[in-house]
Parts: C-alpha cells; structure tokens; sequence
C-alpha cells in the first residue's frame, strides 16, 4: 500500500523569522514586515475546490492565528492539525514558550474546527526533542517535521512516547541534486511536476507526504503577487502533480489515517 500524504501549511503569507521567535512576519518587498494573511486565504480557495474535484481528502497544518483569517469553512472534509499559534521558531523557545504556544495553536483548531488536532507540523521544520516529548501529553499523536531519505519502506516509524513520525521524504534528482517533497520550488519555477513523480516512483510501501502551503498558491516568494496567468499554470502544476501520483496507484489520505494503518497494537495497560 502506498498512501498519499498532501499536507499544506495554512500559514502567514511568505512567513519568514522576525525579530522575536514568538512570531513570524510576512516579506514584504525582501525585508520582514507585519504578517499578512490575503495570499494564505486566496491559495486555501484554490486548493479547497482542486482537492475537492480529485476527491482527495488532505492535512492542513493550520496556523492558529492564520485560521482567523480565513473561511474555515474550506477546511471541511479535510484533517485540520496544528503549525504553531504565530508560526514560531519553536527551537528558540523555553520549555514553558513551548508550552504556551502548542496549547494555543491547539485550542485555535479546536474553536474554528470543533476537533482537537491530533497531527503537527513545526513552523520552518524546527522541532526540538523538547517539544517532540510534549506532543503525547498534549493529544497528539502524529508528527511531521522533519525531511527523511526516501527508500523504497515510507512506513510511519514511532517517535518517543509513541508519536508517528510522518516525515517529508527527499533524494536527488536526475542531476545529482537534492529534491524535498516540497513543492516549494515548483511554485517559484525551478521545478516540474515530472520531477516529484520521479522520486515518488523510489517508493514502493508506506505514506508519501507531499508539502506545500496555502499562499504558495498566488504569490511567489522571489516575485511576489503571481499573475492569473502565472496563478493558474501554478495550479495546474499541483494538480499535475497530485493526478500523477493518483494514476501511480497513490491512496491519498490524511496523516492521522496513514499513520494509523501502520500502527501496531498497543501494548495493554500495565504491560511491560
Ligand atoms: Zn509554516
């Protein structure tokens, strides 16, 4: 079985650090300004209608303060997890900034979905073993921040405390070069969508979690505001992308249920 894992960070628009780690800004004109949030909106609309018409059910890694901004409604059908309250850059943190900031960004997808999240994504795949060791206690059970090897066995490993460890797989490409499950580069035109089926087609059992974000959808980080005309070869090229991998014989699913076909039995309460 091979599951398809689309995963989209619904975030700030072209997030990138400020100067505090408790919040992310939006680049504006190549420096870092207040965050903004149009783009994130717009691109969630583009991807809401497209995944509806593939009939694939996704993970969106919500921001806790994007969700405000956006019509949560879009989100229906689809598993809503967590991306940190203010995207922040939780290696800088405390254990107690840690704390805080999960526990909002979970009560945020709660109160705009009405379900507690259950899967996490880290703001710029930043991680540290001390959040990693807080996720169990805080209700979830599936993590996906980091990049792994693909090979040709994707199967969800465990992290400690039992957390399933759903990461972004990456190789190379023809030309020796690295190339990471997410879409990134495709938007900003420095990929085809030929080059994700290549290093899908390295995979042969487990779940294949493609990547990508919301504002990605209309505006480039190089460029800015994409033209409709850019805008909707974008489009096409994620959509590309995704019926590809559908005609491979991909199973798209969200990260809790891939992560739950290959849980194993739980040892019993009491049981060593
Ligand atoms: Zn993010």
């Amino acid at each position: 079985m091979r599951a398809l894992c689309f995963t989209v960070d619904l975030d700030r628009d072209v997030n990138a650090p400020s100067a505090s780690p408790c919040a992310a800004g939006s680049l504006e004109g190549g420096a870092v300004g207040e965050p903004r949030f149009s783009s994130s909106a717009e691109g969630l609309g583009v991807l809401s209608r497209m995944l509806g018409d593939l009939g694939v059910e996704a993970t969106f890694f919500a921001e806790g303060r994007t969700l405000g901004r956006v019509d949560a409604s879009l989100l229906d059908g689809h598993e809503v997890g967590a991306h940190g309250f203010d995207h922040e850059d939780f290696s800088l943190l405390d254990g107690e900034g840690i704390a805080r900031a999960l526990s909002a960004s979970a009560r945020a997808v709660e109160e705009a979905t009405g379900s507690r999240p259950v899967s996490f994504r880290a703001p710029y795949m930043k991680a540290p073993p001390a959040l990693i060791s807080m996720l169990p206690g805080m209700g979830f059970e599936v993590d996906s921040s980091e990049y792994a090897r693909i090979s040709p066995s994707m199967i969800p490993s465990e992290l400690p405390g039992g957390v399933a460890r759903i990461p972004v797989p990456e190789g190379e490409d023809e030309s020796g070069g690295r190339i990471a499950a997410y879409l990134w580069p495709m938007h900003e035109g420095r990929r085809r969508p030929g080059d994700y089926l290549r290093l899908a087609s390295r995979m042969e059992e487990g779940a294949l979690c493609i990547a990508t974000h919301t504002w990605h959808m209309v505006e480039s980080r190089a460029s800015g505001r994409m033209s409709p005309g850019r805008a909707e070869g974008n489009a096409r090229d994620v959509e590309a992308v995704l019926s590809g991998l559908l005609d491979m014989g991909f199973e798209p699913m969200p990260v809790r249920a891939a992560a739950g076909l290959w849980r194993g039995p739980r040892p019993s309460p009491g049981k060593i």
